[in-house]
């Protein structure tokens, strides 16, 4: 355990469990400092697997780490479902979780224990809470509209009125219950090589929300006015309030006490190499930490960028082609680029979009990718792979029109194409335009009496009456 600080000014304590992957680990990590900010102890259970720092924390925070870790085959496999389900899976057997929480709750002369927080996907420290008495309030790291979309009842309704299993036929038909969505959208369960998994894995998104007495999530009013509303509708009569505190990442500022949740080493010669470059010129490239590209799509991609002629930053990370540690570039692509790309393996991605030089960002569409995009009014080219980056890719393009769809398959002419849209032509003017105006409505939702500090103020009142 690390930290622990000061008595907490308002009395009590929460527990925070995050899923341990960059792009869930961040948010929960970025609320258990605001929730710190806000007077209450926060201790953060966390797997020795991605394990966070506490040295990049505010000092004030308390960490414990159980061993439950994903079976190393299970960690070399590339399915994500597949780690999430054997994670809890071995949450479950070993009973470490459930100990730590036991502890935590015994723990003499500390202030009492309000209750667990934990993320959506790790459904079984929710039920070690469970089985101690201890109420839990989970955490969404993605969209209102996909909190919505991933539910069982949402896939019942997907099923009865045909949009799914997903045909050649209907894959442009928009889903007129969920505007603007379209089938090609849909998660489509009947694909996966074991079917049940997907049932599995809605059913228990369901349940966890339904279990729990609040739903934290990461979006904020301006942005999802109308998906919020109709998630208050929906839990409303369950008794399970709503909050929407984010973007979580800019919720607090730095001197409140920093927080810096990379869990890779962050190059960071690329913002002196975007001190070089013109306002608004560069196109940062990054697709995440976890999705995969092919060989063959890697080319295109390469050959697109170079081809363009626009300066770029491209994130490269370990693992992004399928089955390869470290890609190499193509022949000669350096040599072509020379003076106005860069290729490194990891970005201070938030520094990197809040960066003068840079003009957009080629993205797939994860969601904390998103907010960071929108939170800088950089406008978006999207290139979603899988889960909930295609409905958010929707959004960026049909709803918020702050960017531009790259679809089918991945081709060096259309990369060309698609950046000159995005960086230079006239649509894509109107398009910065709106991501500009977009910035500023999330800056309002943040500010003092902002929605989203007014959802983690409501939080923090609830967390105590429970
Ligand atoms: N990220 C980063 N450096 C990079 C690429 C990504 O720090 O070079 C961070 C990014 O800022 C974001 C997270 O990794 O917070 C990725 O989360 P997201 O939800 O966008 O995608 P995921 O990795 O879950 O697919």
């Amino acid at each position: 355990m690390a930290g622990g600080g000061g008595r907490p000014s308002r009395g009590a304590r929460v527990v925070l469990c995050p899923l341990p992957f960059q792009g869930h680990l961040s948010p929960m990590l970025h609320l258990a400092g605001a929730l710190h900010a806000r007077g209450l102890a926060v201790t953060v259970l966390h797997t020795a697997f991605n394990a966070p720092d506490p040295v990049h924390h505010p000092a004030g925070l308390a960490f414990v780490a159980v061993p439950d870790a994903i079976p190393e085959a299970v960690a070399a496999t590339t399915n994500g479902i597949t780690k999430i389900l054997a994670l809890n899976a071995a949450m479950e057997a070993s009973g470490h979780v459930r100990d730590a929480l036991a502890s935590l709750l015994a723990e003499e002369g500390a202030p009492p224990l309000a209750c667990l927080i934990f993320d959506s996907s790790v459904s079984a420290a929710q039920n070690a809470a469970a089985g101690l008495g201890l109420p839990t309030l989970v955490l969404q790291t993605g969209s209102a509209a996909c909190f919505r979309l991933f539910r069982s009842d949402t896939y019942d309704m997907l099923h009865d009125k045909g949009y799914l299993p997903a045909t050649e036929s209907n894959l442009h038909m928009p889903v007129k219950e969920l505007p603007p969505l379209q089938v090609r959208d849909l998660f489509d369960p009947s694909k996966l090589p074991n079917k049940e998994i997907g049932h599995k894995i809605l059913n228990r998104a369901t349940e966890t929300t339904t279990k729990s007495s609040g739903a934290i999530l990461n979006t904020f009013e301006a942005l999802e006015s109308h998906e919020l509303e109709m998630i208050q509708d929906q839990l409303a009569h369950k008794g399970i309030p709503p909050f929407a505190v984010g973007p979580l990442h800019k919720l607090i500022t730095s001197n409140d006490g920093g927080t810096e949740t990379s869990l890779l080493n962050q190059d960071r010669s690329c913002i002196e190499w975007l001190d070089t470059q013109a306002p608004g010129s560069v196109l940062y490239v990054s697709f995440g930490s976890v999705v995969h590209v092919t060989q063959d799509e890697f080319m295109e991609m390469a050959w697109g960028l170079a081809n363009n002629g626009n300066p770029f930053l491209w994130v490269v990370r370990r693992g992004l082609v399928l089955g390869v540690d470290k890609q190499e570039l193509p022949d000669g692509f350096m040599s072509a680029v020379e003076g106005r790309g860069k290729v490194i393996e990891w970005a201070p991605q938030q520094e990197v979009l809040a960066h003068p030089a840079v003009g957009g960002f080629w993205t797939h569409n994860g969601w904390n990718s998103t907010l960071e995009s929108i939170y800088e009014g950089v406008p978006m080219l999207s290139r979603p792979i899988f889960g909930d980056q295609l409905p958010t890719a929707r959004y960026v393009h049909d709803t918020w029109k702050i960017g531009i769809l790259l679809e089918g398959v991945l081709e060096r002419g259309e990369v060309e194409k698609a950046i000159k849209k995005l960086m230079d032509e006239d649509e894509g003017v109107e398009i910065r335009k709106r991501a500009k105006d977009l910035k500023e409505k999330l800056r309002m939702c943040l500010e003092g009496s902002g929605s989203s500090q007014q959802a983690v103020d409501k939080l923090v009142d609830h967390i105590l009456s429970l």
